[in-house]
């Protein structure tokens, strides 16, 4: 009798059911030449040139001298480029920096770094390795609080009215494009000074934000440096959803309690990644450093505009559709109620075997997503042109 017994029993059942599989594998059966793809939100542009060729140089001197195993927590070149490519930054030191290889890695699995019993506190509907990691790893309980974010609220989450130890935070918010002022996220971040709760803190669409009173980073929040660890992506931000770096910043002002004393949670945290992993390569952190330099942000900058103007282009051409949409504007998703009976995975299949077109159901981001669909924006806009032509006519 084996004794491999997984943490989650429903593990057959987990993998089955996961949202991007679900939507790759459908996508596969019905794909044909006229197959509009505005679901799982992969970039569509090339890499920007400036940093191909730090990555081509990078990996040239690596065939001139021996570099051999890099710093684990990232090299300290592009902690450095990291922490002056932002105001919110400047306040940290490089050891508050965490190079890794993309926010998935970290972010779902940081729960495991603390006692099982810890409360968890989670938006729903949102992105879903989130509380499929969870799950997967037994830590998704009956006492881990949903927070719902509901279109009578325009999807901005409500505090929990209970205490909780962890708070898994995203703004602007993948699925339903909405993104938190600096109002709501200080309330947010006085809720986890008064709870003693830490915030984790998605900010994988920081490089969309365009509203004045929506943050790019919870450190332009006073007080946050206590409370909230933030991950970034260069995955969205400068096209490297196929080269992999990220990184998540741990100030050191957090503490934790330990054996019924306060400590400083970064020692523990530069400990736990020290023995975890051996860096991100050398010549994608050039790339990564090399994306953040003026010209390649300039040109960078154009591309993300350019999505925006396709989510835009997508939101105005569904409004004056007649369908309810949100998003859009300081992220490159939309999302919008299904506009028949149907449920959204059922409305999902309809848009993919009668219009061509590959959207995200809802209710795979959560029960809260039921009902609605996601679209990407991150197309050009003669596709995104296409895609409104054969989405108006759903409405007739
Ligand atoms: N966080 C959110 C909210 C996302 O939407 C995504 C990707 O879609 C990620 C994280 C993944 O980021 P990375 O590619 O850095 O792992």
């Amino acid at each position: 009798m084996t004794k491999l017994i997984p943490l989650s029993l429903e593990l057959a059942q987990l993998e089955k059911n996961y949202l991007f599989s679900l939507v790759s594998a459908k996508k596969a059966q019905y794909k044909n030449e006229n197959t509009l793809d505005l679901g799982v939100g992969d970039v569509s542009k090339p890499l920007n040139k400036v940093v191909a060729q730090a990555i081509i140089d990078a990996t040239t001197e690596m065939s001139e001298k021996v570099f051999g195993y890099g710093p684990e927590c990232g090299y300290p070149f592009l902690k450095q480029a990291i922490i002056q490519s932002s105001p919110a930054y400047s306040q940290f030191s490089e050891d508050e920096i965490f190079v890794n290889d993309g926010i998935i890695s970290d972010m779902a699995r940081f729960p495991l770094q603390f006692a099982p019993d810890i409360t968890l506190a989670i938006q729903d509907p949102c992105f879903p390795p989130y509380f499929e990691n969870l799950k997967f790893l037994g830590r998704f309980k009956t006492n881990t609080v949903l927070i719902p974010c509901l279109e009578e609220n325009n999807f901005i989450p409500n505090l929990p009215e209970e205490r909780v130890d962890l708070i898994y935070l995203c703004s602007p918010h993948n699925p339903t494009g909405s993104a938190l002022t600096r109002e709501q996220l200080s309330k947010w971040v006085n809720y986890a000074k008064s709870n003693g709760s830490i915030i984790l803190f998605d900010s994988a669409y920081q490089a969309f934000v365009t509203d004045d009173d929506v943050p790019s980073s919870i450190y332009e929040i006073e007080g946050a440096e206590l409370v909230a660890i933030e991950f970034c992506s260069f995955s969205k931000s400068a096209g490297f959803t196929g080269l992999r770096c990220g990184y998540f910043v741990c100030p050191k002002g957090i503490e934790i309690d330990a054996n019924g004393k306060r400590h400083k949670f970064l020692p523990y945290v530069e400990h736990s990644k020290s023995i975890s992993t051996n860096g991100v390569a050398y010549p994608i952190q050039k790339g990564a450093e090399a994306a953040l330099t003026k010209k390649a942000q300039d040109e960078i900058r154009q591309d993300i505009e350019s999505y925006m103007r396709s989510a835009k282009q997508l939101k105005l051409g569904l409004q004056a559709a007649g369908f309810t949409v949100f998003g859009g504007i300081n992220c490159p998703y939309i999302w919008f109620k299904v506009p028949t009976e149907q449920t959204s995975v059922q409305f999902f299949e309809t848009l993919l075997k009668e219009y061509d077109i590959v959207s995200v159901p809802g209710s795979g981001f959560g029960q809260f997503g039921e009902g609605y669909v996601r679209l990407s924006g991150f197309i050009d806009e003669q596709k995104a042109k296409l895609a409104l032509q054969r989405l108006r006519a759903v409405c007739k």
